[in-house]
């Protein structure tokens, strides 16, 4: 039997559930419950349809179903959004920090992606409250994509990605920090554009050295750092990923806003010291090889993408994901 509730977004198979309540750690607006031993979603109108719990289920017991439930949509414009007091004063500003490291890069913002006009990307809003998604190009930089989604005034998505242009073997700079009112996900990464295992010079430059020591220092000192990535993004990732949902205190944003910083640091020093490769080299086409499957993952299984389907439809959803993702 299949209990189907909230609008028919969200439907768990009854002979499946086993109550164990991980979809609920998982889910990031935090509304759903076990009663009676069976998972149940309490408040509809605030799904993302992330599907981060349909993923997280480890009986495949949840089906979300996409675009059911869709009321919210985000209204795109071209002005300056926020211009009201805005719940995201509550959060902390992570990207505006990033953003001024990277300023060293001197991007250059696009307002084309892929054919497409993102003019009314560049501000929108959900719900009334501002958010954006962003890309950029730089010397040596492919893509630099900044986005920042508030939902409902109770939680914050937001992500920095850069990829390196294709004469380069550096790896991707990624972070996501999602901020609710109790806890911070995060992400914080060099994801490997050629694989470490295979490549121990790869391993040495871009990680050993720069980065064993900054790793140490934060997978000690955040504690209760409780990670529950997907399998997926464990494969593709470095060994030196940071990530995990953490409480919201004084001391865990200080810490994680501080390994933003440092690996960002670190990444901006390898693109500084970076040298073009011939992009069709056996070596180069190994790594743009891992780069098209790491593509491929991302457009998969990304999370974000249910929610951007959501609030900016199907067509524009998927071009500004593209941007957040490597
Ligand atoms: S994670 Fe799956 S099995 Fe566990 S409570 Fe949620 S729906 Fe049920
Ligand atoms: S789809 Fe996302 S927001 Fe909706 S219940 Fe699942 S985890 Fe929560």
């Amino acid at each position: 039997m299949t209990t189907e509730n909230a609008a028919s977004i969200f439907k768990v198979d009854e002979s499946l559930c086993i109550g164990c309540g991980l979809c609920i750690d998982a889910c990031p607006m935090k509304i759903l419950e076990i009663q009676d031993g069976l998972c149940i979603m309490t408040d509809p109108e605030k799904c993302l349809e992330c599907g981060t719990c349909e993923r997280g289920c480890p009986e495949k017991a949840i089906t979300i179903v996409v675009g059911a439930g869709a009321k919210a949509k985000a209204k795109l414009k071209t002005g300056t959004a926020g211009a009201t007091e805005s719940a995201r004063a509550k959060f902390y500003p992570i990207l505006d920090e990033l953003t001024e490291m990277i300023q060293v890069a001197s991007p250059k913002q696009i307002f084309t992606f892929e054919g497409q006009d993102i003019t009314s990307l560049h501000n929108f809003e959900i719900d009334n409250e501002p958010s954006y998604y962003r890309a950029y190009t730089a010397d040596k930089i492919d893509k630099l994509g900044i986005s920042s989604s508030l939902f409902f005034g109770i939680m914050t998505a937001d992500v920095l990605v850069l990829t390196p242009s294709k004469e380069y073997d550096i790896p991707y700079f990624i972070m996501d920090w999602d901020e609710s009112e109790e806890h911070i996900f995060f992400i914080c990464d060099l994801m490997p554009a050629d694989d470490p295992g295979r490549n121990s010079d790869y391993l040495n430059k871009y990680y050993y050295e720069p980065l064993e020591e900054l790793y140490m220092n934060y997978i000690m000192s955040i504690p209760g750092l409780k990670s529950s990535v997907f399998h997926w993004v464990r494969a593709i990732h470095s060994p030196y990923i940071i990530t995990g949902s953490v409480e919201k205190t004084k001391e865990n944003i200080e810490m994680l806003a501080n390994c933003a910083r440092d690996y960002l640091k670190a990444w901006i020093e390898m693109w500084k010291k970076a040298e073009p490769q011939d992009p069709n080299s056996p070596y180069m086409k190994l790594v743009h090889e891992r780069r098209k499957n790491i593509r491929e993952l991302y457009k998969e299984n990304d999370p974000g993408a249910g929610s951007l389907n959501k609030y900016l439809g199907k067509e524009m959803g998927a071009t500004a994901i593209s941007f957040i993702e490597p």
